[in-house]
């Protein structure tokens, strides 16, 4: 499951911040994932616990920020959310655009004691 591989990566991420930081565990991790980087947070939700289990996230708090993905049109300049990147333009129905945020896959913040 492409989840598992994305919470190990995680996991990975967290013991070298440990490590660096001389820390045992860490209480809380903030993740940052976009609506188009391809995570399902129900699958992300469901092999977390294996995959942290004994890990120094173990026993952390997960927070995750979602970021809602926008893109600007390359025809007439709107800015909107999308849902998926084959969205048009809700203005102008161009299908050129550039992707502004959404695509988020990472560790914002952690604590560690
Ligand atoms: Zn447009």
């Amino acid at each position: 499951m492409h989840e598992l591989s994305v919470a190990l990566g995680i996991v990975k991420i967290a013991e070298n911040e440990t490590a660096k930081a001389k820390a045992k565990t860490v209480e809380l991790i903030e993740l940052e994932i976009g609506t188009l980087a391809g995570i399902e947070f129900e699958s992300l939700d469901f092999v977390w616990p294996s995959a942290v289990k004994d890990t120094v996230l173990e026993n952390a708090v997960k927070k995750i920020d979602i970021i809602k993905a926008k893109a600007k049109c390359v025809d007439c300049d709107a800015i909107f959310e999308i849902e998926n990147v084959y969205d048009s333009c809700p203005i102008c129905s161009s299908f050129f655009k550039n992707i502004l945020q959404g695509k988020e896959l990472k560790v914002k913040a952690l604590e560690v004691s």
